[in-house]
């Protein structure tokens, strides 16, 4: 059975009409109401029409995965969705500077293997489906009530290594007739799959944002942090973002994790800087957040300090992400990995089991 939240509004309707015949226009309201108001309670439709309506309910699935709700901390809310194969990934909403941002997962685990990350150090379990990726934001908006401004593809996983299925959910999350976030309003990260950021210029819409996870001035370096620099190396990585800034409307945010003793000198800066001349950037400094078995360290505050005002005066916009609540946002990935490892799929943070129902 066809979930709705595979579907744009229009493909919801012509998924309607091929599997009875008729109704494009009753399903076109029924996806409109259903995505705007989180159920389907209070859909009015004219009595002749009630049958057919009744007869799409059926046709459709509008649940939802098992979400287990986790606590909150400052405003901080993470949830957790079950997944195929008695596997869990994390969401999390973070309120920054009176907006709401939803950090979402696009896979169980990942397989680019950043030796900084928990993620990397799971492998890939899953890739999410379309539909397991939009549900994410839904229960957020509709189960929730949390006023989501923005949405970052920086939960677990490679955004870019689940390509289809995450262009497919931004199609659903951007429909104006459904859930209507505006394109500018989502990030997509990535460790630097060359081929798919090429990929995702064409495919996405222009607004949509794209953060590179670049950690490292140059190959030597990222080369010990980032397997994915073997295959792709820097001047690859610039060659991509170049092509993909060509578009009048687009810039890229860098993400640079910061290790101490690793990537975190003055001189890293300065080659930081020069590597990044001629490309519209902007770039988040994360100070690493420590982790279990930990092999790094969180840059000393003076030490980050100094990067931070050294990427300045090069003239580059520099912002310093703070951790709100654990491990959030560190590059594309880090979110709550080391629990889910350590629970191996039991729950955690579980204060209440809530099984949402479509309406
Ligand atoms: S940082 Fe991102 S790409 Fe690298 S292992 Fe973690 S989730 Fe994967």
């Amino acid at each position: 059975m066809s979930s709705i939240f595979y579907h744009t509004q229009s493909s919801f309707a012509e998924r309607i009409f091929s599997l009875l015949g008729k109704g494009r226009r009753h399903a076109a309201l029924l996806y409109a109401h259903f995505m705007r108001k989180g159920s389907l309670e209070g859909f009015v439709v004219e009595p002749h029409a009630r049958a057919l309506v009744e007869e799409m309910i059926k046709a459709v699935d509008f649940g939802l995965p098992e979400m287990v709700l986790g606590k909150e901390e400052g405003g901080t809310v993470k949830f957790l969705m079950k997944v195929a194969g008695g596997l869990e990934v994390e969401s999390v909403f973070i309120p920054m500077h009176s907006k709401g941002t939803l950090c979402i997962s696009s896979q169980v685990g990942c397989k680019m293997g950043c030796t900084f990350c928990e993620t990397g150090r799971m492998g890939l379990l899953k890739n999410l489906s379309v539909v397991e990726i939009v549900a994410q934001v839904f229960v957020a908006v509709h189960r929730l009530e949390l006023t989501v401004d923005n949405i970052v593809f920086m939960g677990m996983g490679e955004p870019l290594d689940n390509f289809e299925a995450v262009m497919q959910a931004i199609d659903v999350l951007t429909d104006d007739a459904g859930l209507r976030f505006g394109p500018s309003r989502i990030s997509v990260s990535t460790s630097g799959l060359v081929d798919q950021i090429d990929a995702m210029a064409e495919r996405a819409n222009p607004a949509v944002n794209l953060a590179v996870s670049v950690n490292a001035p140059t190959d030597e370096i990222r080369r010990r942090i980032m397997p994915v620099n073997h295959k792709w190396n820097m001047v690859e990585l610039k060659g991509a973002m170049i092509r993909f800034c060509a578009h009048p409307r687009r810039q890229i945010f860098v993400e640079y994790v910061l290790l101490e003793g690793v990537n975190d000198s003055l001189e890293c800066a300065d080659l930081l800087a020069e590597y990044l001349r001629d490309l519209k950037v902007k770039v988040n400094l994360i100070p690493y957040n420590p982790q279990s078995r930990d092999r790094f360290a969180p840059p000393k505050a003076e030490v980050l300090e100094a990067f931070l005002m050294r990427m300045k005066a090069h003239g580059y916009l520099t912002f310093l992400r703070k951790t709100k609540g654990r491990k959030i946002m560190a590059a594309c990935g880090q979110l709550g990995n080391l629990q889910l490892r350590r629970k191996k799929g039991k729950m955690l943070l579980s204060e209440k089991i809530t099984q949402f129902a479509p309406y």
